[in-house]
């Protein structure tokens, strides 16, 4: 069966940079299970792999638009070192758990340390970032009526 809107899709996947540098991969074992049409996976690597079925090779180049977005300048802040006294061996490049006004975990990378102030760069840490997908398609079924409702496969 191909694969549209509410499908469990499999796939076994590697991700690169436009470096060629390796960010992620799924386990020989394991492939990635995900729910087709819900937002689960990036929009450009779900516009890639519709009408594909199990068995397809899938290159996908996605731009930064339809994957992580561009960086958002408003997300990147200066804050008062004594926001984050608590944090021992502070350095650039540590991700740090700030908590949001509705009480959600935001994830915030470390981007320079000065004298009285740390900036902090709240974008996920691959905005901005083209993406290269190597997917090959392992499975695809229907999802069930609680998978649906859900909004995830289980
Ligand atoms: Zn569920």
């Amino acid at each position: 069966m191909k694969i549209s809107k509410d499908c469990v899709v499999s796939i076994h996947y590697t991700l690169t940079n436009d470096d060629g540098e390796k960010l992620d991969a799924s386990q020989p074992e394991q492939p990635l299970a995900y729910l087709h049409g819900a937002d689960n996976i990036i929009p450009g690597l779900e516009q890639a792999l519709e009408g594909k079925a199990p068995g397809d090779a899938v290159e996908a180049v996605v731009e930064a638009k339809d994957a992580y977005g561009e960086v958002n300048q408003d997300l990147i802040q200066e804050i008062p070192r004594s926001a984050v006294a608590g944090i021992d061996n502070l350095e650039v490049g540590m991700m740090l758990q700030a908590q949001g006004p509705d009480g959600q975990v935001q994830p915030l990378t470390v981007e320079a340390i000065a004298e009285e102030t740390v900036t902090v760069n709240a974008n996920h840490q691959l905005a901005g970032e083209r993406l290269h997908f190597d997917v090959t398609v392992d499975s695809v079924r229907d999802a069930t009526a609680e998978e649906i409702e859900h909004g995830h496969a289980h």
